[in-house]
């Protein structure tokens, strides 16, 4: 194990993968709170868990098996929900402000609607990422990296330990489980998942006239395959494009993949990484919590089950499991740690949950009329409007679902039997 000091000047530890268990691990001792994952929802958690009331001598700990900064497989947008629950004073990474979006009905019928305010930003999700995991850093967490985690068990004595992959392992009054779509905290807790849909992403360096052309403007391209769609995501000097499908028709996702790049005259150019990864979405009725280990993120299943947008509901379920880890770890006895995991279970249900009934119900209809989500995307103005508000974070498609104006009736007609 070797140590290095982080940009603010705290302890960041790294492993060499030594396996060094000498007495002397930096990792021992009990911790506080313990955060698997330093994704959006990790460095979220370790953040508000070290920020939170009483946190003076708190100890959190925030562990990886990557060393920043690692690429994600991530479109990288960032709507208004996601900006709005960043730590405060965090600085975006931004590669481009979209004013702009084409839509095509698999490659039909294009139109390029446009709005004067910023619709969202885009972003590299390695960057984007090494950043939150320096604020949760900034506010007293420890980070570590290049650290597997292999599960976690709970102990009768009131601790959680989590294990890892060279041996050792980790003690914690509270765990935060937010190792991504295929994490092993989710598999403890129980986490059920009712949506599971690859997405294929090509990052693709272009020339500057091409770059030019795409600057300020995304594509949306409805698919042919059942609840599909495509994306062109301009980040500078090149393009991050990808498509979504659900899962089990892995040749067919591929192949609109490279279909799309070719119609869009980018086959010519060498993608510098392509790469793949499955979003699962949790079913209604799956656990958030068990004993003391709380999960959030991709990890819970917490996503929008429409367009798949995740790190809005990584960062805002994130933040909420680390301020509930803290009460948690602060608990006198198991009666007080089931109140407060009941808490965190009930927050998450009253606001991503009921996000997430909109959006499976958002699913069905398009997998059932994709064309009436495009004919409104392009020709009804409260629609584009509607659509415009949610990607800027004035409202959610649930807060439209409980307004009374256009935007609801418009909902209300897209999600009808
Ligand atoms: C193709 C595609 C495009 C997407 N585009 C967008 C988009 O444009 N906008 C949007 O909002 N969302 C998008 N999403 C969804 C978004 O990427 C996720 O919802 C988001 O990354 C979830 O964040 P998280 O912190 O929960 O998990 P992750 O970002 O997956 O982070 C999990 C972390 O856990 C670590 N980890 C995993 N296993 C272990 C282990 N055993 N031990 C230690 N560490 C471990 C990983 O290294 C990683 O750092 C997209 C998803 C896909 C697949």
């Amino acid at each position: 194990m070797t140590q290095t000091q982080g940009p603010s000047g705290e302890q960041n530890l790294t492993s060499d993968d030594t396996g060094d268990d000498s007495g002397a691990d930096e990792l021992g001792g009990v911790w506080d709170v313990v955060v698997v994952g330093a994704g959006p929802a990790g460095s979220s958690a370790a953040y508000a868990a070290a920020s939170a009331p009483g946190g003076d001598g708190r100890r959190v700990l925030l562990l990886d098996k990557a060393a920043p900064p690692r690429y994600k497989t991530c479109g990288g947008g960032i709507i208004g929900p996601s900006r709005d629950a960043l730590p405060p004073g965090f600085q975006l990474p931004l590669k481009d402000r979209v004013h702009a979006i084409t839509f095509t009905l698999d490659g039909r019928l294009q139109r390029t609607r446009r709005s004067k305010r910023m619709l969202f930003g885009l972003v590299n999700r390695d960057e984007f990422d090494e950043r939150l995991v320096q604020c949760a850093e900034k506010a007293g967490a420890v980070p570590a990296t290049g650290v597997t985690v292999t599960g976690v068990r709970q102990e009768e004595d009131g601790l959680a330990v989590v294990t890892l992959q060279d041996g050792r392992s980790v003690r914690a009054r509270c765990v935060v489980g937010a190792d991504g779509s295929a994490g092993r905290i989710g598999a403890h807790v129980g986490v059920v998942f009712d949506q599971v849909d690859l997405g294929l992403e090509a990052e693709i360096p272009v020339p500057p006239s091409v770059a030019q052309a795409w600057a300020g403007r995304v594509l949306l391209d409805w698919g042919s395959l059942v609840g599909s769609y495509g994306w062109v995501f301009p980040k500078g000097d090149s393009l991050t494009v990808g498509v979504i499908a659900a899962r089990g028709k892995g040749a067919e996702t591929r192949a609109y993949l490279k279909d799309f790049i070719a119609r869009l005259g980018l086959a010519g150019f060498e993608p510098s990484i392509e790469s793949g990864h499955l979003t699962r979405c949790r079913s209604d009725d799956s656990p958030l919590a068990k004993g003391r280990v709380l999960v959030a993120g991709d990890a819970a299943g917490l996503l929008e089950p429409w367009t798949r947008e995740g790190i809005s509901y990584a960062l805002r379920s994130g933040r909420l499991a680390g301020e509930w880890a803290a009460r948690v770890a602060d608990a006198g006895d198991a009666t007080e740690v089931h109140r407060q995991t009941l808490g965190y279970t009930f927050a998450i249900k009253a606001d991503l949950g009921e996000e997430m009934r909109i959006g499976r119900k958002l699913m069905s209809a398009f997998e059932r009329r994709p064309r009436a989500f495009h004919v409104a995307a392009i020709g009804l103005r409260p629609a584009w409007k509607a659509f415009a508000r949610v990607t800027q974070g004035h409202t959610t498609f649930a807060g439209l679902a409980r307004s009374h104006g256009l935007g609801r009736q418009t909902l209300q007609m897209l999600i009808r039997r």
